[in-house]
């Protein structure tokens, strides 16, 4: 596939570690932790190992106790940042301009709109960000710490919630996150189990249907973009205003991509993108072992 997302405006925010923390309220978060330093990085440099990551945090039919899954949760977080979720479930990321926040049908938030303040606070469960909102104008206050200085100078074109949310008290709810991948695991496993209930099991036409029905509830908000005139030509940047978007939207390119197809291994279950069609290993390791376990009779 050619790279559409060859040029994107899409600088991610990561700190250098990240942990479990419970709120006041019970609820399980994770947050940077009290001295990790943020640093700013592109996710989409290497975004085909980041999809496939994403797609195999939380896989349907895992084994994965629930301590093995939210050690495999954080280990996403410590590598790419939180999802920003904050700035992906609203309708614009540009929400701090408004009195309320919108949000189009999700898994998260069931209303159709809250307050600004009550919407961010679900955010800082520890301490609450320092801004002040009056009808149409918010002004932040950032901490006084020379690395979040640096942070808002570099991503001052940027919507003002974006800063808000690379501050180290921002926080995203575990099950949140756990309902994330899984709905990303659902989606890829729905895509690929459909075509071989079609074309192997033969399956009839109601489980078919039920298997396009669920597709169908997978859609996502397109990012916005620009042109800019580049020396060689004039060039998209994509704006990705959440990494939620970002591998929503990379996810959908994969799933559709006819040249690299997404399959389950054969051995070890995980979902990978097969360099040919007739693929079915992730890798020469679980080919290898698939063949020792069948040789034993396994
Ligand atoms: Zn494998």
């Amino acid at each position: 596939m050619k790279n559409i997302f060859e040029s994107t405006c899409s600088s991610w925010v990561k700190y250098s570690e990240y942990e479990y923390r419970r709120g006041e309220d019970g609820v399980l978060y994770i947050t940077p932790t009290a001295d990790a330093k943020p640093k700013i990085y592109n996710p989409f440099d290497n975004m085909e190992e980041m999809i496939i990551e994403a797609l195999n945090v939380n896989r349907i039919g895992s084994k994965k106790t629930e301590d093995e899954l939210k050690q495999s949760i954080l280990d996403f977080v410590n590598k790419y940042g939180l999802l920003g979720f904050m700035t992906g479930l609203p309708t614009t990321p540009e929400f701090m301009d408004y009195d309320a926040v919108y949000f189009p049908k999700n898994e998260f938030i069931d209303k159709e709109t809250m307050q600004t303040r009550e919407f961010t606070d679900l955010f800082f469960p520890f301490k609450k960000p320092n801004y002040v909102k009056d009808k149409r104008t918010a002004t932040w206050f950032p901490e006084n710490d020379v690395h979040m200085s640096a942070l808002a100078l570099t991503m001052g074109e940027r919507p003002m919630a974006l800063n808000i949310m690379f501050a180290r008290d921002y926080a995203e709810r575990y099950e949140w996150l756990k309902m994330q991948f899984k709905s990303w695991a659902f989606t890829c496993m729905t895509a690929i189990m459909y075509y071989i209930d079609r074309d192997v099991h033969k399956a009839d036409e109601a489980v078919l249907y039920t298997y396009r029905q669920a597709m169908a509830v997978f859609k996502g908000i397109a990012p916005t973009y620009h042109v800019a005139l580049f020396d060689e030509k004039p060039t998209i940047i994509w704006e990705f205003n959440s990494l939620l978007l970002g591998i929503q939207m990379m996810f959908s390119f994969m799933l559709t991509d006819g040249t690299k197809p997404l399959r389950m291994c054969k051995h070890c279950k995980n979902t990978f993108a097969a360099s040919h069609h007739n693929a079915v290993f992730c890798g020469g390791r679980c080919k290898n072992q698939f063949n020792v376990y069948k040789s034993r009779g396994k």
